[in-house]
């Protein structure tokens, strides 16, 4: 089998690709939401992958891997990562993770971290109601993930919240040592959502990046009665493009609350330090930034020989992206917590795949399909009347 082309649109707010093959299969895969500027740079892998047998996936890989970095500018390989999976699984008749070692478990459990109810404000009361509707969803998530301080608009809604000026335009990196009324501040907001969830549910906080490695370490430990799941990237994280295990280093071996980071990093050998020097407690790929499944399988392996945990990530990656992040926990080592739940970005993307009625969220936990492939594939006459002008030929072959 050999591909015969990639092509790429952007459907609601998710760049997809489609690799076709000149025995009719044809893979599919999303990268996360509101990245449609990388729809040039997708395509610049186009003529570097096409007469290649897609089934030879690292051999695919192999030649396009080095050409990524952080995020974002790991989701084109990543993409085309796990449309090679699709394809394989139904060259071969089976469920991916039958091709990633066969799965561990039937059902594999998800957090949430994208279905969301509107902050009325940065109080602890608005933490507090955000969060008692969330515990009720029918999904009845055992894990919620909130953000807060630098990661939310607490850090400029709340004044002088820390020894900086915020800047709340564009991308602007914010971050500086927190005023004591700020620190206290976040701890009121962690107390109330606490209260809420009153032992039923973790809570797993987002808080940046933007701390310092004192004040990360202080909240740590502040928390620590508290059984917090984890305080995830409050030094480098979301489009950060470096480690920094170092920091990390000032602050995890000096709380017993789980410091977890990694949704920014691209490929297996920009974890070994967080890894080998044991810098953080949990890690989170993100497989549509880091180059795939198979990359994520291995990152899991290496986590767990050094006794690291692995709840990955995922908010945007889209209904695709829940597909194939369901293939994959189900063959991860026993470190696995959880990963991050993706939502269709916008409503309609349920009305135009099939396979959704297999990956329903009951008790926080998804059923693991066997259909072969990725699971899910586009309903092209429904999916058509959403693409943009310049993407309609995206279902030609
Ligand atoms: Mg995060």
């Amino acid at each position: 089998m050999k591909i015969t082309d990639l092509k790429c649109a952007i459907l609601g707010n998710n760049p997809v690709i489609r690799i076709t093959t000149d025995e009719g299969l044809v893979g599919i895969a999303a990268g996360e939401s509101n990245k449609s500027y990388l729809n040039p740079m997708i395509m610049f892998y186009r003529d570097l992958i096409v007469g290649k047998d897609p089934t030879d996936v690292e051999r695919v890989m192999l030649s396009i891997r080095r050409l990524g970095a952080f995020k974002p500018w790991g989701t084109a390989v990543s993409m085309i990562e796990m449309a090679l999976w699709d394809i394989s699984g139904q060259a071969a008749d089976v469920p991916v993770y039958k091709l990633l070692g066969g799965k561990i478990r039937d059902r594999v459990r998800v957090y949430n971290g994208s279905i969301r109810f509107p902050l009325e404000g940065n109080q602890p009361e608005h933490y507090a109601d955000a969060m008692g509707k969330m515990k009720a969803l029918p999904e009845a998530f055992s894990i919620i993930k909130q953000a807060v301080g630098f990661h939310d608009s607490m850090y400029s809604n709340i004044e002088d919240f820390y020894y900086g000026t915020p800047v709340t335009e564009g991308r602007y990196p914010n971050r500086g040592p927190m005023t004591e009324k700020g620190f206290k501040h976040l701890i009121r907001c962690i107390e109330a959502m606490v209260e809420v969830l009153d032992g039923d549910v973790g809570l797993a906080l987002d808080c940046g990046p933007g701390m310092t490695p004192g004040d990360a370490l202080r909240l740590a430990k502040s928390v620590e009665d508290m059984h917090i799941t984890w305080l995830e990237d409050m030094l480098t994280g979301d489009y950060t493009p470096y480690v920094l295990s170092d920091l990390y280093l000032q602050v995890t071996p000096y709380t017993n609350t789980p410091i977890h980071t990694g949704e920014q990093i691209y490929l297996r050998q920009n974890f070994v330090d967080l890894i080998e020097r044991k810098a953080v407690n949990i890690i989170g790929p993100d497989p549509a930034d880091v180059g795939g499944l198979a990359e994520m399988k291995f990152i899991a392996e290496y986590a767990d020989l050094h006794g690291i945990l692995f709840a990955p990530h995922g908010t945007g990656d889209g209904l695709l992206g829940l597909a194939a992040l369901v293939q994959l926990a189900a063959t991860l080592p026993d470190n696995y917590i959880a990963f991050e739940l993706p939502s269709g970005d916008t409503k309609w993307w349920y009305d135009i795949l099939t396979g959704l009625d297999s990956l329903v969220v009951k008790d926080s936990h998804i059923t693991v399909p066997d259909i072969p492939g990725i699971g899910v594939k586009f309903i092209e006459q429904e999916a058509t009347k959403y693409l943009k002008e310049s993407d309609r030929d995206f279902f030609d072959d």
